[in-house]
């Protein structure tokens, strides 16, 4: 990091305290010292002060009442970083974590990640410290329709259009596109994505993150020569991105023997029993010690965050950043794993990825293994663009395309910069150069 180390110092500096923001911003820049040395024109343009400054960054008040009439102020964001390629693109987050340094980070990521999609989208991030559990389905909405009084301002399909991400799944995007259109008096589909497939949404977006996580491994197996068929898979986290990974590497002959939440994880030597998953978590909004309850003696419940000391071939980290730490990385080597894939943003350290990457382990950054939520997203604005709408079969055979896209332009970068193998290396200067030669040819904006 010899030519970008004076930029970071001055990047920690003037965003003091946001440390999961230098985090992201250190993991890029680490890896482009060889683009600027062969490209001395990006920094004399000062591609990287400018990529690492937001275009616009939006705090606002969000008040609402609950249901016994007390009043909650909460914190809106959104952080619109680049628009050189698209709309702004990327997911509101509801969870009591989220600050400005959580979001910036995100719409980092989101930036690079769009890019490697091919897709015609830019980069931007936003949500709310606001504790979505426990809520009542009154209180969810009051709060969506308080958040997006504001937020309407800034947003619309040429501008800036916001999806899911942690705590804001289809019902929370249902109550968003209401109060947008409400206020507007508009129906402007491609507003919002992850939308409700009977009023705008695409066939495949629910599933699509966690489906495309496991093509991804997929694709990094078979560059090695194997496959997911018959092998064991560890998934943390039990949201809408663990969920479909665990359908998907299913549905490609693997065993899944664990799932996650923040109160534990279960482990299934038998496989996870995904109907019994789905009821308590997408239906009944249940905690995964319930599982275990549920299943009997095949499966047990573990309270804590042990789930990387589960026997695995393949690793897949859905839950949230930093999940995954050097000493469970350790552990993961020692029991063999063969692929790790980010499902979640940034959810294995800096120093499990060293780990992974010393031991050979083929392993996929998130921007490029997670890509596949965002890549369908835009396939849903392209619906909403021609008023069209696909079926499910259709429209998983682009997302198959778009992550084996992915995975080689990932694959072939890291190789023309001498370092095959190395998805981080691949996956950040393919997804730069995109966005820097898009920002050299637009000028000084
Ligand atoms: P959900 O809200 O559906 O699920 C999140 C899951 O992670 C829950 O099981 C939750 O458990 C667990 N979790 C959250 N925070 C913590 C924590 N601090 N410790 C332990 N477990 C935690 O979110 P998604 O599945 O949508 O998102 C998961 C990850 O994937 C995030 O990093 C997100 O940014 C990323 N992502 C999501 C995309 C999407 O399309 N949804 C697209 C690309 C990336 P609990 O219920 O106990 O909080």
């Amino acid at each position: 990091m010899t030519l970008v180390e004076p930029l970071y110092a001055e990047i920690l500096r003037r965003n003091r305290g946001e440390h999961e923001f230098h985090q992201a911003v250190r993991e890029v820049l680490e890896t482009l010292d060889p683009v600027l040395e062969r490209r001395p024109e990006l920094v004399d343009a000062r591609i990287i002060e400018r990529l690492c400054e937001p275009e616009r960054q939006l705090i606002f008040r969000v008040p609402w009442m609950d249901d016994s009439g007390d009043i909650h102020v909460n914190r809106g964001f959104r952080v619109e970083f680049s628009s050189v390629l698209g709309p702004y693109k990327g997911g509101l987050r509801f969870h009591p974590s989220v600050n400005l340094g959580i979001v910036k980070f995100l719409g980092f990521e989101q930036i690079f990640k769009n890019a490697l999609t091919g897709m015609p989208i830019g980069g931007g991030k936003g949500g709310s410290d606001f504790d979505p559990k426990g809520r009542s389905d009154a209180e969810i909405m009051r709060f969506c329709q308080s958040f997006m009084t504001e937020l309407h301002r800034h947003i619309g399909e040429y501008t800036d259009v916001p999806a899911g991400d942690i705590g804001v799944g289809g019902r929370e995007i249902g109550y968003l596109f209401g109060q947008y259109r409400r206020i507007t008096n508009r129906h402007e589909s491609g507003v919002l994505t992850g939308k409700g497939v009977t009023w705008g949404g695409s066939q495949a977006r629910t599933e699509a993150t966690g489906y495309g996580c496991v093509l991804f491994t997929a694709e990094m197996l078979r560059s090695r020569g194997e496959s997911l068929d018959g092998q064991t898979v560890a998934v943390s986290g039990s949201g809408n991105v663990a969920i479909y990974a665990i359908e998907k590497a299913q549905q490609l002959g693997a065993t899944v023997v664990t799932c996650s939440d923040s109160d534990g994880y279960v482990v299934d030597e038998k496989g996870i029993d995904l109907d019994l998953l789905k009821e308590i978590k997408e239906v009944r909004r249940g905690r995964i010690a319930e599982y275990a309850e549920r299943r009997g003696a095949h499966a047990r419940f573990v309270p804590g965050t042990g789930v990387w000391d589960v026997r695995c071939d393949a690793a897949l980290p859905c839950a949230t950043q930093n999940e995954l730490t050097e000493e469970d990385a350790r552990t993961l080597v020692r029991n063999g794993v063969k692929a790790v894939a980010e499902g979640a943003n940034m959810p294995t350290t800096p120093e499990a990825v060293r780990v992974f990457q010393e031991a050979a382990v083929a392993f996929a950054p998130g921007k490029a293994a997670n890509a596949g939520g965002v890549a369908t997203s835009a396939l849903e604005m392209q619906q909403n663009a021609s008023r069209d709408s696909w079926t499910f079969a259709y429209t998983e055979e682009r997302l198959a395309q778009i992550m084996r896209h992915i995975h080689d332009s990932c694959y072939t970068t890291a190789e023309r910069y001498g370092a095959p193998g190395n998805y981080v290396v691949g996956a950040n200067i393919a997804g730069f150069e995109m966005v820097a030669d898009a920002m050299l040819a637009q000028g000084l904006i």
